[in-house]
């Protein structure tokens, strides 16, 4: 068990990294940031910034050298660096389970495995798996690349062979897989936290909404029943057992038309859509990503609050900051990015309302205004 005063070691620096940084110096760790850019989120706020490259032996040694326990704040970090530092100290999640969830193929596979419904899909590795992919899978279809897609990209959504033959050759000869466009009627992540012993609790399910692919909203609790908010628990539960999984897992899950549960995608960390945990859970997630990499029990997953969260994305930049601080129910939290792009995730904010309609209300009432 590692106990205040310890040293945590995070792998990536970007808003994920920063906020287990300050939950986790609140806690009273000392922290250590790995990440080559300079100016990252987290690295500025770190007790130790080691600015290298991911794969850097030298780099990867000293941070054993400092750390007691390491874990990471992004999935495409190469696992074999979490291997390499898996040989010094414990390391969570392990290496296997970050490769599993950095393949699409590898993780549905996976899902399936432990009893979860995936998408019909087909891997394609070749333009010759084109024909049999499209037969197998059907249209409308949305070719992905197998790894490192995020925020929708590397996406394209095909309605026949031609249209993924097209989308295909834009892929640049990467692995792929092509899935099912389901109708969805809404979409759910689950998140949790598990620690070595096999303890574990879970977050009640979070209502996403995406535009241009990317998250833009989380309503606490989900809008659907409690049956469908039951039966995504424990499949996400399911999933960390049969993984053998340390660390804090988010799974994202498809609601069809016909209220079928349809898992989707996973993520070895904490999640955009668990931001709301920050101000509306008893423990926030990367509180539990502390505690579950320091072998201690998951904290409390209950929700003390309904709460919708809003990200703020680069596009609306300087927003007023007067209307949001003109809500008393409103908590802003800013990632300490130097640089706005349009898409880029700037921060986010909490709506806390003792009803959810009020909290949606309020909630898409200030972005309409921050947007102006
Ligand atoms: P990312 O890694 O970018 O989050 P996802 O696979 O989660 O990629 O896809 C992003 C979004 O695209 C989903 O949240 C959903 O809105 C939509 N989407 C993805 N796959 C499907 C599908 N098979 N059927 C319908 N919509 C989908
Ligand atoms: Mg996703």
């Amino acid at each position: 068990m590692l106990l205040p005063g310890a040293t945590l070691g995070v792998l990536g620096g970007g808003q994920l990294g920063r906020m287990f940084c300050v939950a986790a110096r609140t806690m009273g760790y000392r922290i250590v940031v790995l990440d080559p850019d300079p100016r990252s989120p987290a690295g500025r706020i770190a007790d130790q910034h080691i600015q290298a490259d991911y794969t850097d032996p030298a780099a990867l040694k000293t941070m054993a050298d400092s750390c007691d326990a390491i874990t990471t704040e992004f999935e495409n970090v190469p696992a074999d660096s979490l291997r390499y530092l898996a040989s010094f100290r414990p390391v969570h999640p392990s290496a296997d389970n970050v490769e599993i969830a950095q393949n699409r193929v590898r993780e549905k596979n996976f899902a399936q495995s432990a009893g979860l419904q995936a998408a019909p899909f087909h891997p394609i590795n070749s333009t010759d798996d084109l024909p049999v992919a499209a037969e197998t899978v059907g249209f409308p279809g949305i070719l992905k690349t197998s790894t490192l897609g995020y925020d929708g990209k590397g996406q394209a959504v095909v309605e026949n062979l031609q249209q993924l033959q097209q989308a295909y050759e834009q892929m640049q000869g990467v692995a792929c897989v092509l899935e099912k466009k389901l109708p969805l009627k809404q979409e759910i992540s689950v998140l949790l936290a598990r620690n070595e012993d096999g303890e574990i609790d879970c977050y009640p399910p979070a209502e996403n909404e995406h535009r241009n692919g990317i998250l833009h909203q989380s309503i606490v609790p989900a809008r659907v029943s409690p049956a469908i908010i039951k039966q995504a628990q424990q499949k996400a539960i399911d999933l960390a057992h049969q993984m053998d999984y340390t660390g804090v897992l988010a799974v994202e899950f498809f609601i069809t038309e016909d209220k079928q549960l349809v898992f989707n995608e996973m993520a070895p960390r904490p999640h955009n859509s668990g931001h709301y945990t920050k101000d509306a859970a008893v423990t926030s997630q990367f509180e539990q990503q502390v505690r579950v990499m320091c072998g201690l029990k998951p904290g409390d997953c209950r929700l003390i609050s309904p709460v919708v969260m809003i990200n703020l994305l680069g596009d609306l930049w300087h927003p007023d900051w007067s209307q949001l601080f003109n809500e008393p129910n409103i908590k802003l939290h800013l990632y300490g990015k130097d640089e706005a792009r349009p898409g880029r995730k700037m921060g986010h904010y909490n709506v806390l309302s003792e009803k959810l309609d009020d909290a949606i209300q309020t909630a898409a009432k200030v972005f309409q205004k921050l947007s102006k």
